[in-house]
């Protein structure tokens, strides 16, 4: 069963019996695919007899983009699985435990994380993560501090950056990021009733030269390994715990990257308040609780990150006065620009979010998707200029 083919539940069952630490015992196990089956397929495998269940996780050769399929390579389960075991280590608890990879198969076999929820599900819920911005800053502070020049070995390095060079998944955020969304481009994916502001962003040049520079920062600033697209949908938590999975799109980018996607997918779910919260007063209370927790997430991300590099830099230069400063500085304005990217695209690029797409009364919808376009358009126009996080959160509050 070595050599690569898509697996049927049968032969998912077959391998999930290997896994003695899970499953020690023989009772009938029972699989059920649950992925969204456009890159990958995800099985759940349990065991009804005992309670004990677990993962698996097949990359696929092909998305199905527009209709068409568009080839992937399957390198990408190895980089999966290797990014995971990596923030496992970098972030213990933080991830899901990996049982076994096999690169020949393209899977990754973890923790079932069932007794968890997709963190978007949870926020258009309504659910309230009182951890998630002590956590998901734990995750990003140490993966991110110890994958870079300043907290490791500096040739070590660059053999890792080879180790997670990542064209094709790369290619994916180059087009959809940072391309599409600032033309006319088939892949865009527009509702009538706001085509308008696509087409002033389209003429917008102010906002095309930062998009130009935040494209370039993505394909050359090997800064960090990156989880690569850490949106809502990609976190799961419980009022208790958060754990990260799908690092497939790993690769050596801009910190400010995985930071400005977290922050884009809670402005998301801010701008959908249109329509999730029942009445004003609730929206504000729900706007102000998204608002404080990108606030939290990134102090605590910033203190975390420097007391990382105050007892673990390893880099005599860097301690030069005044340069921890100008590296957070130059951080924040990379999340903010990224995190605005990340929003627009969302809106009526490709691939939308659910918080927004879900909204039912067209009205409600247009309302949220054009205060997120103001919303990221805002960040990514004014990112060179911010100077603290608030000028973000200002720009948020101040779009509606
Ligand atoms: P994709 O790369 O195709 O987006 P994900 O890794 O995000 O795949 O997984 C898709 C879905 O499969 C998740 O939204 C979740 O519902 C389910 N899933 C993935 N990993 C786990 C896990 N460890 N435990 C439970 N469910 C999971
Ligand atoms: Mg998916
Ligand atoms: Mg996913
Ligand atoms: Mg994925």
């Amino acid at each position: 069963m070595s050599q690569y083919h898509p697996l049927s539940e049968a032969e998912a069952i077959e391998i999930a019996r290997t896994i003695k630490d899970v499953f020690p015992t023989g009772e009938e196990l029972v699989s059920k695919e649950i992925g969204d089956g456009n890159l990958n397929l995800v099985f759940h495998i349990a065991q009804p007899a005992t309670g004990r269940s677990l993962i698996i996780k097949q990359a696929l050769p092909y998305a199905k983009v527009v209709g068409e399929s568009w080839p992937l390579s399957l390198d990408r389960a190895r980089i999966e699985s290797e990014a995971l075991i990596r923030q496992s280590k970098l972030a213990p608890g933080l991830t899901p435990r990996v049982y076994k990879t096999d690169s020949e198969l393209a899977l990754t076999v973890m923790e079932d994380l069932s007794d968890h929820v997709i963190m978007r599900r949870g926020l258009i819920q309504g659910g309230v993560y009182p951890k998630f911005a002590e956590h998901i800053s734990e995750f990003m502070a140490r993966t991110l501090f110890f994958t870079s020049d300043l907290g490791m070995n500096q040739q070590e390095k660059k053999r890792v950056v080879e180790e997670f060079v990542n064209p094709d998944l790369c290619k994916i955020t180059e087009d959809l990021i940072f391309d599409a969304p600032y033309f006319d481009d088939e892949t865009n994916s527009i509702e009538d009733h706001i085509r308008d502001a696509a087409e002033a962003i389209w003429r917008d040049e102010e906002l095309r030269l930062e998009v130009a520079l935040l494209r370039e920062k993505f394909l050359t600033h090997a800064q960090a390994l990156l989880h690569g697209d850490l949106h809502t949908g990609s976190i799961f938590v419980t009022p208790e715990s958060t754990k990260v999975i799908d690092p497939e799109f790993a690769y050596y980018g801009p910190m400010g990257f995985d930071v400005g996607a977290v922050f884009a997918n809670l402005l998301l779910n801010y701008a959908a308040q249109e329509h999730w919260s029942p009445d004003e007063s609730s929206r504000r209370e729900r706007r102000a609780y998204l608002l404080n927790t990108i606030r939290d997430t990134w102090n605590l991300f910033e203190k975390k990150f420097r007391a990382l590099w105050d007892e673990h830099g390893i880099d005599r230069v860097f301690r030069a006065k005044g340069y921890q400063d100008d590296y957070m500085r130059r951080l924040l304005k990379d999340t903010i620009g990224f995190a605005g990217a990340k929003t627009v695209r969302r809106i009526y690029g490709l691939s939308h979010v659910a918080d927004i797409d879900t909204i039912p009364d067209a009205t409600a919808r247009e309302r949220a998707q054009r205060l997120a376009l103001a919303i990221g358009t805002g960040l990514i126009r004014h990112n060179r200029q911010a100077e603290s996080i608030e000028d973000a959160l200002r720009i948020a509050s101040r779009a509606i």
